[in-house]
């Protein structure tokens, strides 16, 4: 390995070499994904069966949008056939099914510009700088980039990841500790039900005395509060939080006054700000932070060549559901099929039928039947 010296900065070849190729390099494909989401990463697979390459560019260091980054260890009751599956198995899964059309990932990098070109294709670039061209652009950015709501409590931030989460990636952390959960919605109520049998002890604190959850979700909470598993605190307010070196103690504000409250963790879990972020720059037409798209063909957006899929569009009758992210990659992937060839016909097989052919030359397909000439 060469050292070149010049004037006390010292740099080997390689990591010049690694520079360089950074700058110039252009990633090619036929469909560009951004993000790698449950939608984003079935569209891969539907892709392949068409022999259709994909990249898929996500801000996060790891695929699976929301099931990997909010929930990954929660089960999911509606995804067909399977009775239930974890966030994070499903997530699993998913990589394994498209394992043989070896997409490509530009991981930890935000999608940024968006540039047509004269041959009709497109270059996106991201925060870092890297660069990705394609003919047909599949937006599966969901929620855009996640950003949690905080509760405007003093000094807060400074117990981030130090007692204080608003999002619960691995339960295993608050096992037989005392948690407070703060929030009214969905999540408040299903980690609270989950953690009372992590937790040593679950309060729920909610600044009403109804809840904005599914019914079923709020009669359980009341069952565990019979049972003494968990604690409700309502209408209240977490107003302060406290302690050395990690969180000890939380101020609650009830019926106008004020007590203390110790504690291991707090979770205040406010919901998810949805923010488009640079994609609402990219010219697309967007109602209520969702890219509108044509939901009677292709989940095409008002560009021609960008389809927008998954929680990231809306249309008429629009359901933020993972089993509709997949309907829309799927009949998306047709039309991009149609845009890259023009001149082809395409005849759909089963896949029971047609197997599945991966890139990396593996092969899935039925048994064919033998026929015995008949004597
Ligand atoms: C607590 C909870 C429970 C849920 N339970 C269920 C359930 O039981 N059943 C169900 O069907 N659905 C459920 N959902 C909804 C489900 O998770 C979403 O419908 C699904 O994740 C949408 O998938 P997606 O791929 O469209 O988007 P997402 O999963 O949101 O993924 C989008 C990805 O795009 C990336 N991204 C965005 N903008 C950019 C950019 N500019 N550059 C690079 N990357 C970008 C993000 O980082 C993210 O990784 C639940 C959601 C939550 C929060």
């Amino acid at each position: 390995m060469f050292k070149l010296k010049k004037e006390g900065f010292r740099i080997d070849v390689d990591t010049l070499k690694s520079r360089l190729t950074y700058k110039i390099v252009m990633i090619k494909t036929d469909i560009l994904i951004i993000g790698a989401g449950p939608t984003g990463l079935f569209t891969v697979f539907e892709a392949g069966l068409l022999q259709l390459k994909c990249h898929i560019i996500d801000a996060l260091p790891q695929p699976g949008g929301q099931c990997s980054e909010i929930y990954p260890k929660k089960p999911i009751f509606d995804i067909p056939g399977f009775p239930e599956v974890m966030a994070g198995k499903l997530v699993d899964n998913l990589m394994e099914q498209i394992k043989p059309f070896t997409p490509g990932f530009t991981l930890g990098e935000r999608a940024e510009r968006i540039e047509k070109l004269e041959d009709g294709t497109f270059t996106v670039t991201t925060n870092k700088g890297t660069s990705h061209n394609a003919p047909v652009v599949a937006i599966a950015g969901g929620l855009g980039s996640f950003e949690p709501r905080k509760p405007p409590i003093p000094h807060i931030r400074d117990y981030e990841d130090l007692g204080v989460a608003y999002i619960i990636k691995d339960p295993e952390v608050y096992r037989n500790k005392r948690v407070v959960i703060a929030g009214g919605g969905d999540s408040a109520l299903d980690w609270s039900i989950f953690l009372a049998n992590v937790a040593s002890e679950v309060t729920l604190i909610h600044r009403r005395n109804e809840f904005r959850g599914a019914l079923d979700s709020v009669e359980k909470v009341q069952r565990l509060k019979s049972d003494g598993k968990i604690k409700l605190i309502t209408p209240a307010e977490v107003t302060g939080v406290g302690g050395d070196a990690h969180l000890e103690v939380l101020t609650i504000l009830k019926d106008e006054k004020e007590f203390k409250l110790e504690t291991d963790h707090f979770i205040p879990l406010f919901g998810l700000s949805p923010k488009l972020g640079p994609i609402a720059n990219w010219g697309l037409e967007i109602e209520k932070n969702a890219i509108k798209v044509d939901n009677t063909l292709d989940y095409q957006t008002n560009i021609p060549g960008i389809y927008a899929i998954g929680d990231v569009n809306t249309y008429p009758g629009k359901l933020k559901l993972i089993l509709c992210g997949f309907h829309e990659a799927t009949l998306m992937c047709q039309s991009a099929y149609k845009r890259i060839n023009p001149d082809k016909r395409y005849v759909m097989k089963y896949t029971t039928v047609g197997g599945v052919h991966g890139f990396d030359g593996s092969k899935k397909e039925a048994p064919k039947a033998v026929v015995k000439p008949i004597d």
